[in-house]
């Protein structure tokens, strides 16, 4: 398999939660904006659903995307209270995370869900971060790997190499979210590998080699390179950290 790693482009995404208003989303994307060096991370933002437009008018010109948090995947119609891909697209979100384990674990979605929403943000033309992990219980038991390898499969299995081109991936350990535990980098790199491998048996080498990985779990300024320094570690997804300006920029600014 050739080495793409020094090719994949470090994406660093901030997973706002259900945190902002528009108000305060738009002063804190300002900021963002103002602070941000040239480098070679891409740098995106995932405000709650009522913050995107005034989010997309603070970085409109800048070098920020705009993410979503979440997805519904049918298209139009009699669904109260969700949004959908082609509305996420046309309010100028080029990411949409589908999976987060807030998703699963609060509101249940399950891996058939995960699919659906990956594939409704291929389908509107958005690259999909699909986030797995596993949870303190299962990592205890030794089943990390097969957990990751399990959503992986559920969520893209059966896709063909060109449908996943746009396809993004987040390990993000249940138990580093939002714990202030954070994985060891080297834990964090051999989970990694593992999802490059399963990507590769699911959709081959070069699928797998060109997919940013990023590693979602108590992501600080003071740890983001270490982790950052595996070689299958491709971005970072941010939580906590990404609600400040001047720690969500540490962060970026650790990415290169
Ligand atoms: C997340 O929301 O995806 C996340 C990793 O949160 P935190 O950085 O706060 O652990």
């Amino acid at each position: 398999m050739p080495d793409q790693s020094s090719t994949r482009r470090t994406v660093v995404i901030g997973n706002w939660k259900m945190h902002k208003t528009g108000t305060e989303g738009a002063a804190l994307a300002a900021g963002i904006v103002a602070g941000l060096r040239p480098g070679r991370a891409e740098v995106a933002i995932a405000p709650p659903f009522t913050a995107l437009a005034p989010v997309a008018d603070a970085i409109r010109g800048s070098s920020v995307a705009l993410a979503a948090q979440d997805v519904f995947h049918e298209r139009e119609g009699a669904f109260t209270g969700a949004v959908s891909a082609p509305m996420l697209a046309a309010a100028s979100c080029s990411i949409v995370l589908a999976g987060h384990s807030e998703r699963r674990h609060v509101f249940g979605d399950g891996d058939e869900d995960v699919r659906r929403k990956a594939l409704a943000v291929l389908d509107a033309g958005m690259r999909p971060v699909v986030c797995v992990g596993e949870t303190l219980e299962q990592r205890d038991a030794g089943q990390a790997e097969n957990v990751v390898r399990e959503q992986l499969e559920a969520a893209v299995g059966g896709l063909s190499d060109s449908q996943l081109a746009p396809l993004a991936v987040a390990y993000e350990p249940v138990w580093a979210i939002g714990t202030g535990r954070t994985a060891t980098p080297d834990t964090a790199e051999a989970m990694h590998r593992v999802i490059r491998a399963s990507l590769a048996a699911l959709a081959g080498s070069e699928a797998a080699e060109r997919t940013p990985i990023l590693y979602g779990g108590s992501v600080k300024g003071d740890n983001a390179g270490a982790i950052l320094s595996g070689a299958n570690v491709d971005g970072l997804l941010v939580g906590g950290a990404s609600l400040r300006a001047d720690s969500f920029l540490d962060i970026c600014h650790a990415a290169g």
